[in-house]
């Protein structure tokens, strides 16, 4: 039996006990012997009490027996609750009996009242971080949205998701992941102020929320969350930096609830982490429809490679001085079922952002190596590589046993990577291109002048070969700036001992231009346009005529 049992008379003394009710107040049978009165049974108590916690445990601790019996009598129903004493919680009840006596049960309620604390707290609360939970953090949006439609001001909600955070878990293992979850947490935690919130709701995931009225103070926040990232994590002796996507939507202007609310912040979210340059994305409308396109573009993706949907098209590279071919850059082409062809600046991004780039990617470096092996001529064949390859796919395992299969040299296949493949996990990224070099292939630095365009670049990899980007052949006839890049890049080109490409030839005048700077080589319309192979070779660009 877990409740303890008391008879009182109607002289308020004990006139029966069971050993539960002893046990629970910690007392002697003996002490029965003579009947104690109610009030003499809250002074043991008490002193008992006082014994272990100190006369200030006394006072605090209720008078159990005698306090309640007068509400008992006079109102004529059970009295109930509970009390503490001193560590001990005791649920009570007193009903009076027929003689004008009660009947007190009493129970130990400390333990369940313990768990259910404990249960509480951890239904609140992340149990590595302390922080507030998802359940929290929805209570506290749906509190501070009501407060700020009351007083007519604004609340951010903010996601916040860390950058290769499972590259940390792989690389230095869970514990080292924990301690940098942990680390954040607190981290956030001490850069908020007052009405301010921070929660983690997710693996590496985290929200806060932000009542205001000027943007400033929006910025202000913003500034004091991003500075938690600014200086690396140090974990047994070890430095990790930790880089954070940001997500903010605002109330009233972005969302009129909060599930809309965080629905869009996270849609900011997932754009700050596919930009290489922001890491603070605030929710705009248009990403809506433009998600729920992504998503549909990224699924129908995933099937294109089985349906056959993707060929690849050829453009013919020159040298400028001498006019001979010296090789083809590969160039995917996608066509839908429904949407007829989409160009690659369409869904190249999406199939990074999905994952299907690495088999697309996988597709078009065989595909490409296997056509290249079959050409008359020994030139060279370009393939775009993405970032996204060089980080997750193992890429120089892939290059060797693509040429192994399809028998193309190396000295055939040129690899072109953007300044966006090294300014990632650089470390990394140097590495892979060292091992692609050493299997004798060779790699071109695309798109350059766009994006970092940073002699760091240049300086940390022997490139063999620049491509100057196609934007600035575009102005260069009419605007001196975008001539002076060009001419840049190209003494750029001659200082390191590396060839210059200009993309996007499309007239004489830029090919005299390009001629008046030096530069080597070039591609564009003017050579010819992109084109499929025709029994094996590639297209004339009048028989092709276009994409
Ligand atoms: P990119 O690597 O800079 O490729 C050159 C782009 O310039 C091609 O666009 C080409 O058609 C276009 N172009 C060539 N000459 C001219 C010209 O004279 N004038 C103009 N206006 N444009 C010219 P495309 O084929 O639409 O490809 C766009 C981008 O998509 C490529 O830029 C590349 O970044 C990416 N891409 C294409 N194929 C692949 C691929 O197989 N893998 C990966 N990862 N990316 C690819
Ligand atoms: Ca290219
Ligand atoms: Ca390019």
């Amino acid at each position: 039996m877990t409740q303890g049992l008391g008879l009182f008379d109607a002289q308020y003394r004990l006139l029966l006990v069971n050993e539960r009710f002893l046990e629970i107040f910690d007392l002697s049978e003996e002490a029965f012997s003579k009947r104690l009165s109610a009030q003499e049974l809250d002074d043991i108590i008490g002193d008992r009490i006082a014994t272990t916690l100190g006369t200030a445990g006394r006072a605090a601790s209720g008078e159990l027996f005698g306090r309640h019996v007068g509400r008992l009598f006079t109102q004529a129903e059970p009295v109930s609750g509970e009390e503490t004493f001193g560590d001990r919680v005791v649920a009570f009840t007193h009903v009076v009996t027929g003689a004008g006596g009660w009947v007190t049960t009493v129970e130990d309620v400390t333990e369940r009242r313990a768990q259910e604390a404990r249960l509480a707290y951890l239904s609140r609360f992340d149990a590595l971080t302390g922080l507030p939970n998802r359940t929290q953090f929805n209570d506290r949006i749906a509190l501070d949205l009501a407060w700020v439609a009351d007083n007519g001001i604004k609340l951010a909600a903010v996601g916040l998701d860390l950058n290769k955070f499972k590259e940390i878990n792989d690389q230095r293992g869970h514990a080292a992941g924990d301690a940098v979850l942990v680390a954040i947490g607190r981290r956030l935690e001490g850069a908020t102020q007052d009405g301010e919130f921070v929660g983690r709701v997710g693996g590496d995931e985290y929200c806060a929320l932000k009542k205001f009225r000027t943007q400033t103070e929006l910025a202000e926040f913003l500034a004091r969350i991003e500075r938690c990232f600014r200086d690396p994590i140090r974990v047994e002796e070890n430095d990790i930096s930790v880089a954070v996507s940001i997500g903010v939507a605002i109330y009233p202007d972005d969302a009129t609830d909060a599930e809309q609310l965080v629905n869009n912040a996270d849609l900011a979210k997932y754009r700050a982490k596919r930009s290489v340059t922001q890491n603070v994305c605030f929710y705009e409308a248009t990403m809506d429809e433009a998600s729920r396109e992504r998503r549909a573009m990224a699924r129908d993706l995933w099937d294109a490679l089985d349906r056959n949907e993707f060929h690849l098209t050829y453009q013919v590279q020159k040298n400028i001085r001498s006019r001979d071919t010296i090789g083809y850059e590969a160039l995917i082409r996608w066509t839908h079922p429904t949407r007829g062809a989409v160009p690659p600046d369409a869904f190249i991004p999406i199939a990074e952002e999905c994952g299907a780039i690495l088999p697309i990617g996988r597709w078009v470096l065989k595909r490409a190596c296997a056509d290249a092996a079959a050409w008359a001529d020994s030139l060279r064949v370009a393939v775009n590589l993405s970032p996204v390859q060089i980080a997750n796919d193992d890429i120089v395992k892939l290059v060797h046993e693509t040429l192994l299969e399809t028998g193309l040299s190396p000295q055939r296949l040129e690899l072109e990577i953007t300044e966006s493949t090294i300014i990632g996990d650089k470390a990394h990224a140097l590495h892979v291109l060292r091992q692609l070099k050493a299997l004798g292939i060779t790699v071109a630095l695309d798109d350059f002048g766009t994006g970092y365009s940073s002699l760091d670049t240049l300086n940390s990899f022997p490139f063999d070969k620049i491509k100057i980007d196609r934007s600035f052949l575009m102005e260069a006839e009419a605007k001196d700036d975008s001539r002076a890049i060009v001419k840049a890049v190209v003494a750029l080109g001659r200082s390191l001992d590396v060839p210059v490409l200009a993309e996007g030839v499309e007239t004489v005048g830029q090919l005299n231009i390009l001629e008046e700077e030096g530069c080597e080589e070039a591609q564009g319309f003017l050579f010819g346009r992109p084109a499929r192979l025709i029994e094996g070779e590639i297209a004339t660009p009048k028989a092709a005529g276009g994409n």
